[in-house]
């Protein structure tokens, strides 16, 4: 019987470490810029103070290969880490795992040149560099990206390129940018249209419109007109037409590294509902002796064991490198609505003071919103779920291999 869902102890010493660092170090930190209404700069000076405290503890570069300076942790080992980094806003950033530069480092490690590799991978690993993924555009949908119209146009041996990019997370202040753009319009199939490419940033014809304004406040989600922007023929990040297979083979393991952090923010959450709960006295009894409010714990208690268990099924298929698009796309979705609950039962037990900005609640509330979003919509997500049951269905006659493939 092959399934054993104790932790190897090599996993387990490593998630200890990260909470242990994340409670003594991070979340301390966290909490005395929150309290001080701190600005960018020292959130920025903190992170890098806390960063060498990280690499001084070996909690550098968890998803990384040890020779890119990493710890060379697998996606499941990694669905720790990140739950634990998770639990705090700033943790991911402290050690170097965070979005989109995470999800890039993975995109680099298998598809850049050794040179690619050395000049944008290895700055990256070092904490030296940010980066950035600019694949959506305002006019058409993205979650259709052979819809893409940003065009790249062959000059020589370099490309010229024309477009326009929004919700570019970490745009302001990267190093470079991994672009995507269309070389050939009438690719047949149309996903083959797509190309991508390394842009070094700062760069003429790479303007920054805006950081745009979201519910959240301004996260570095930012507008980019891109005109006449030269690129070298050195620059293309794949093969010409691999544009779209490079963002679904970036979007599995990054759909689940978002994941693995919703769940961290997730448990902080319900961890809160719980300490309402008990402390909470109404109608001749504590909050959590009402029915009412105990079902809410129950049902957030049941979503977020399936999401983890979700979440290690997915890591466990990626790392057995088993087909694993249907269990990401079913994480993906589930995670980021057990998560939108989640917090809102929070809010729910926490009454007016749930409603206010005297908790983390509403601003988990508004984060969590974009998690249903981004990495592909819900629908999308519903969409990929339905196609493969149907297909599987009407090869095999049952929907084992698209619900999971268990039992
Ligand atoms: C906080 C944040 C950060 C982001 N960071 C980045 C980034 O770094 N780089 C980047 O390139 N992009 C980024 N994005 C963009 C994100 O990837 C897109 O928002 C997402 O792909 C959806 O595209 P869209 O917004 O154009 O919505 P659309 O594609 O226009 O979809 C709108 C809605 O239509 C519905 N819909 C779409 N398709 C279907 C379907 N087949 N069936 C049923 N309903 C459907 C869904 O409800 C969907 O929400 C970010 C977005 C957010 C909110």
């Amino acid at each position: 019987m092959p399934v054993d869902f104790t932790l190897p102890p090599d996993v387990e010493e490593v998630r200890l470490r990260v909470r242990k660092f994340m409670d003594t170090n991070v979340r301390p930190e966290e909490e005395r810029l929150e309290s001080n209404g701190a600005d960018r700069g020292e959130y920025v000076r903190t992170i890098v103070g806390l960063r060498e405290k990280a690499k001084g503890e070996g909690l550098w570069n968890p998803h990384l290969p040890p020779e890119w300076d990493g710890m060379g942790l697998g996606p499941t080992a990694m669905a720790f880490v990140s739950a634990e980094a998770g639990r705090t806003g700033i943790g991911p950033f402290v050690i170097n795992a965070q979005a989109p530069d995470e999800g890039n480092m993975h995109t680099l490690l298998h598809w850049a040149t050794p040179e690619q590799k050395e000049q944008y991978l290895r700055p990256l690993a070092e904490g030296r560099a940010r980066s950035c993924f600019a694949m959506t555009e305002p006019e058409v949908a993205g979650s259709d990206p052979t819809l893409i119209q940003t065009k790249a146009v062959k000059d020589g041996d370099d490309w010229v390129v024309n477009g326009h990019k929004w919700f570019i997370s970490g745009a302001k202040g990267a190093n470079f940018a991994i672009l995507i753009a269309c070389t050939d319009e009438d690719a047949d199939p149309p996903q083959a249209r797509n190309s991508a490419f390394m842009v070094d940033l700062p760069a003429e014809g790479w303007e920054v419109v805006r950081d745009i304004d979201t519910m959240a406040g301004r996260g570095n989600h930012c507008e980019i007109r891109i005109t006449d922007l030269h690129v070298g023929g050195d620059k293309m990040l794949g093969g010409r037409g691999e544009g779209h297979l490079l963002g679904q083979y970036r979007l599995g393991p990054a759909r689940l590294a978002h994941c693995m952090r919703w769940i961290g923010n997730a448990e902080v959450a319900l961890e809160m509902l719980m300490n309402r709960a008990l402390k909470r006295f109404a109608h001749g009894s504590m909050l959590a002796d009402k029915q009412g409010i105990q079902w809410m714990m129950s049902e957030s208690a049941m979503e977020l064991y399936a999401a983890k268990l979700m979440v290690l099924h997915a890591a466990y298929k990626i790392e057995n490198k088993l087909p694993f698009r249907q269990e990401v796309s079913m994480a993906k979705y589930h995670v980021a609505n057990t998560l939108w609950r989640i917090v809102d039962r929070a809010i729910q037990v926490h009454g007016a003071l749930g409603y206010s900005t005297d908790t983390p609640l509403e601003r988990m509330m508004r984060h969590a919103r974009s998690a249903r979003l981004v990495d592909g919509a819900d629908e999308v997500h519903l969409q990929t779920i339905a196609r493969n049951m149907i297909a599987t269905y009407k090869e095999h006659g049952s929907t084992k291999l698209a619900t999971g493939d268990l039992l």
